[in-house]
């Protein structure tokens, strides 16, 4: 094929041509040194040229690939600081999505729909990335919704950390009866009868929630790979490159991990990770540890996949769980097992992050960091983080800056954010958490989702949140100066997260030498009014010089993906979040739409009060335009 000119670019290049050119784009390169550029150049996987036409026309040659960016906003691929990665991907093809969902009725219909195509045997399940608050209706589905969109298929609905749903078939095949007895920390509901009601609470523990789930049947083989594959897709969806995976419950190391891994060594990644490991049983985490250092090191693997130390639980006494509907939970004494844990890591060489939701957590983990830190141990050329940290104080941060620490935070409070309000008010929510006060002390501060069991993975929700300070259900909770600035809260999706895995000069900006990892996106995320910016999708997503997802103009250009399997997969019916088409549906459309949904809740909300089943709070529209 001879080579064409474009857009009056003629290949010249000989032995140092690019593969890959976008040209004609608004590039903000978070380069200080250039910041704003037009073309960009990638060869071999990683930048080779940041500039304008005029730059990178020596480097075009007769294979170069030359995209069109029709002016649109060019960033830094995104990096999810703390993502279940891993763990997400080996369920994506299982589970229903209701992340973006405006309305119950909707959800309920996507139900209805996969129950009757969904074999027997297998359940449909609602795994996070919702919220009640997201819904016109503002409420759960009911039990009885459930039994009756889907009489025969197990369907089980988690709601964020608190609860699930489960219809009169996922309690069968669940094994729930009048006889089981509460796990510790959760609560099965019960009828007067005795009988579970199909509504499991977590109190304030998740366990049995997770535990629930987990006897629903796996994906086994390519399933597996083809089930990643398809999620890191939708991950670069939206503008995802990279990701720090948290580990997790139920993630054992390494038989959860085999995927990925093969899925590196074919180069079938579309999106980077660094992963951490998570001791899984209580009363065993020293010995895995001690094992693990055995066996592996931080920095193990390559930019594709690459260890990045311990956590986010290094020993489970110490986990305070983010059930914001219940209170704060009361750790015993965790610290003796813990600084085993950690002087372990640490005179190894191995950093580590650290789950802790609560100051007063943080403050014990702290005392405990200071004391090695006495001993020379600590942090000793190791990075470690803390993550969430939503109530963390002032005092802590310092203390934090102190031993060298960093953070990493989520918009967990878009889905719980009505939540927090209620228990701790308004005033505890303005800060929760203190990202401005993190970020005025120099700490690196790595913005992140932590989907996909309660929020949704996508990072531009998480964005607007940063930027806005509002809930899903546009509550506002962070006033102005607790929120971050377009530019700093995307530094903290792109350059603090290349930090927290050591790799700041390879990634997070856009600068010759570093790894060509970009998206170009649907608007301009520096100048769409402000509630659009968790409409934001990439269009043309490039990781290491790879077209990994194309939309719109350039589709057709991204990899081929095997199809999703098994067929029955809500994906390959629903796909995974659901955009809200702004511009197809006129906003009087909308306004219908909403109020149609408003209304039957607020029947359904009457017919419940007359049967006594009504809650006393949370479940009422309050909505002034719908009363
Ligand atoms: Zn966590």
């Amino acid at each position: 094929m001879s080579p064409m000119p474009v857009g009056g670019l003629v290949p010249s290049a000989t032995d140092h041509a690019a593969d890959l050119v976008v040209r004609n784009a608004k590039i903000h390169t978070g380069d200080p040194g250039r910041p704003q550029a037009s073309t960009i150049a990638i060869r071999d996987g990683v930048i080779t040229v940041v500039g304008d036409d005029r730059d990178v026309a020596p480097h075009i040659g007769p294979a170069t690939k030359v995209v069109d960016a029709l002016g649109r906003r060019m960033i830094p691929g995104l990096n999810d600081s703390h993502l279940h990665v891993i763990r997400g991907g080996l369920n994506y093809v299982l589970e229903l999505r209701w992340d973006g969902v405006p309305t119950l009725r909707q959800g309920l219909a996507m139900l209805r729909e996969q129950a009757g195509r969904t074999p027997k045997g297998q359940w449909v399940r609602v795994v996070g990335g919702w919220s009640a608050e997201q819904f016109a209706e503002r409420r759960l589905p009911t039990v009885a919704e459930l039994n009756a969109v889907a009489p025969d298929t197990p369907v089980f609905v988690l709601h964020l950390y608190q609860s699930a749903v489960l219809n009169r078939a996922a309690l069968e095949a669940a094994g729930f009866t009048k006889d089981s007895p509460d796990p510790k920390g959760g609560q099965i509901v019960r009828g007067r009868d005795g009988e579970p009601t199909g509504m499991l609470l977590a109190a304030p523990s998740a366990l049995i929630l997770y535990s629930t789930l987990a006897k629903a049947p796996v994906l086994e083989g390519e399933d597996k790979k083809t089930s990643t594959r398809h999620f890191l897709r939708e991950l670069n969806r939206f503008g995802l490159t990279s990701a720090i995976d948290a580990a997790g419950g139920f993630q054992n190391f390494p038989d959860n991990y085999s995927t990925v891994i093969e899925l590196a060594e074919a180069g079938q990644l579309s999106l980077r990770i660094a992963y951490h490991l998570f001791p899984q049983t209580a009363g065993q985490e020293i010995d895995d540890l001690a094992r693990w250092i055995e066996t592996a090191r931080p920095e193990d693997g390559d930019e594709w996949l690459r260890l990045n130390g311990a956590g986010e639980n290094l020993t489970w006494s110490a986990a305070d769980f983010e059930n914001f509907s219940q209170p704060r939970p009361e750790l015993s004494p965790y610290e003796a097992e813990f600084e085993k844990a950690v002087r372990l890591l640490m005179e190894n060489g191995w950093g580590f992050r650290l789950h802790a939701t609560y100051d007063e957590t943080i403050r014990r983990d702290l005392a405990v960091f200071e004391k090695l830190a006495a001993e020379g141990l600590f942090p000793a050329g190791n990075r470690w983080l803390f993550d969430h940290a939503e109530t963390v104080s002032a005092d802590s941060l310092d203390r934090i800056a102190a031993l060298g620490g960093a953070l990493s935070v989520q918009n967990r409070l878009s889905f719980q954010g009505d939540a927090f309000v209620r228990r701790y008010g308004p005033g505890a929510a303005a800060d929760a958490p203190p990202i401005r006060a993190m970020l005025e002390r120099g700490l690196t501060v790595g913005a992140g989702t932590d989907a996909t069991r309660v929020s949704t993975y996508n990072p531009w929700v998480a964005l607007h949140w940063l930027v806005s300070g509002r809930t899903v259900g546009d509550l506002i909770v962070r006033p102005p100066q607790n929120r971050v600035d377009r530019g700093p809260a995307l530094a903290m999706f792109t350059e603090a997260g290349a930090a927290l895995t050591g790799e700041e000069d390879l990634k997070g900006v856009l600068r010759p030498g570093c790894l060509g990892d970009l998206a170009v996106l649907s608007e301009d995320y520096f100048s769409v009014p402000e509630q659009d910016i968790a409409h934001i999708e990439s269009l043309l997503t490039v990781v290491g010089g790879r077209i990994v997802y194309a939309a719109a103009e350039y589709e057709g250009l991204d990899e081929e993906l095997p199809p999703v399997s098994p067929a029955w997969s809500p994906v390959a019916r629903f796909g995974g979040y659901r955009s809200t088409p702004r511009t197809g549906l006129s906003g009087a459309r909308q306004a219908e739409l909403l109020g149609e949904a408003a209304a039957e809740s607020e029947q359904h909300r009457r017919w419940r009060a007359g049967r006594g089943l009504a809650p006393e709070t949370g479940n009422t529209f309050v909505d002034p335009c719908f009363l």
